[in-house]
C-alpha cells in the first residue's frame, strides 16, 4: 500500500510562485505529483507569462488566476473565480512575504513607519485576508498552511522586519486555526530553513545565515524546497488532519539550539 496521498480532484491554491526556485513551486510540483487540480496565483500582469511556461511542466492543467494580496478586493473576486472554475477549495498554500530589501540589514529601528506597515499587510495580514476570502467556498476538511521563519521566535541577524512580520504571522495562524476549527479547517505554518530564492536574496547577509545552519544544526546540512513541499504536502492531506495550529520546523533541527 502506499503511503503517498492521492489528492485526484481536489482543488488546492497555491500563492506565491515567483520563479522554479520558489517555495510555492515546489508545493505545486508535489501537489500535483500527488493528483491535485491546481489554481496558481500571481501577484500582477507581468508575472504572468513566466508562470504559464513554468505551469506548462505540470501533469495536470493549472488554472491561473492574478491576486495581488494587498487588495481585498481582487482577493474576493480570485477566490469567487476560483470557486466557480473549480468547486470546493480543498487547501490553500500562502507562500508570500514581501519587505523593502533596505529594512532588512542594518538596524532594526531604522525602518520606516510606511517600510513596517507595507511588510505587515503583506506577509501577515494577507493570510487571514485570504482564508476569510476562501471562507465559503472551503471543503469541509480544508487545509491552509503559510510559511514562516525562526526569525519571528528569536533574533536572526538582518532579519530585522520580516522577524516582527512573522511574529504576525506565526500568531494569526494560531488565532485562525481556533475559528476555524469548529468548521473543519486547518491552519498550520511551516518554518522553512533558509533556502536561496528570490526572497531570501533580499535579506543581508544570508550566505552567513545558510553556513551557520550547515555547520551548527543537528543535521548538518542545508534543507531543499522539496522537503518543505513533502511536509507542505503532508499538512494539505488528510495525513495531517490531526494537525492544526502547529508551526512545523523543517530546519534540519537548528531551532532546538
Ligand atoms: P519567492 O520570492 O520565490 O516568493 C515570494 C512570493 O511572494 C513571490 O511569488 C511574490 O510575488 C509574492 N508576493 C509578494 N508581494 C505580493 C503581493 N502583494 N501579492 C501577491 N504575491 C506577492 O521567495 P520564497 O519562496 O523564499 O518565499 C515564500 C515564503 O517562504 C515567504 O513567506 C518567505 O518569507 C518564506 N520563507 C522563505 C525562506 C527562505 O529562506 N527562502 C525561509 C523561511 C520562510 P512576485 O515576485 O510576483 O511579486
Amino acid at each position: 500500500m502506499s503511503i503517498f496521498p492521492t489528492l485526484t480532484d481536489k482543488t488546492y491554491v497555491v500563492m506565491g510562485i515567483a520563479n522554479k526556485r520558489s517555495i510555492a513551486w515546489a508545493i505545486a510540483k508535489t501537489l500535483d505529483e500527488a493528483g491535485a487540480k491546481l489554481v496558481l496565483t500571481y501577484a500582477a500582469e507581468r508575472f504572468k507569462s513566466g508562470l504559464e511556461s513554468l505551469a506548462g511542466e505540470l501533469k495536470q492543467e493549472a488554472i491561473l488566476l492574478e491576486c495581488d494580496v494587498t487588495n481585498d478586493e481582487a482577493i474576493e473576486m480570485t477566490f469567487r473565480s476560483i470557486h466557480e472554475e473549480a468547486g470546493e477549495i480543498q487547501g490553500i498554500a500562502h507562500s508570500i512575504a514581501f519587505a523593502d530589501k533596505e529594512a532588512l540589514r542594518g538596524e532594526f529601528s531604522e525602518m520606516t513607519r510606511g517600510q513596517f506597515a507595507q511588510a505587515l499587510d503583506i506577509s501577515a495580514y494577507s493570510l487571514t485576508a485570504v482564508v476569510k476570502a476562501a471562507k465559503p467556498y472551503f471543503a469541509s476538511d480544508a487545509s491552509v498552511i503559510t510559511l514562516t521563519y525562526l526569525g519571528g521566535e528569536r533574533v536572526v541577524p538582518n532579519y530585522n522586519l520580516m522577524g516582527v512580520a512573522k511574529a504576525a504571522l506565526d500568531s494569526s495562524v494560531k488565532y485562525l486555526a481556533n475559528e476555524y476549527g469548529p468548521h473543519g479547517v486547518r491552519v498550520n505554518a511551516i518554518s522553512a530553513g533558509p533556502i536561496r530564492t528570490l526572497s531570501a536574496k533580499g535579506v543581508g547577509d544570508f550566505n552567513s545565515i545558510l553556513s551557520e545552519l550547515e555547520q551548527k544544526a543537528p543535521l548538518r546540512r542545508n534543507v531543499s524546497a522539496d522537503e518543505v513541499a513533502s511536509t507542505g504536502l503532508f499538512l494539505l492531506s488528510g495525513m495531517g488532519s490531526g494537525v492544526t495550529g502547529e508551526v512545523i520546523h523543517v530546519d534540519s533541527g537548528y531551532h532546538i539550539l
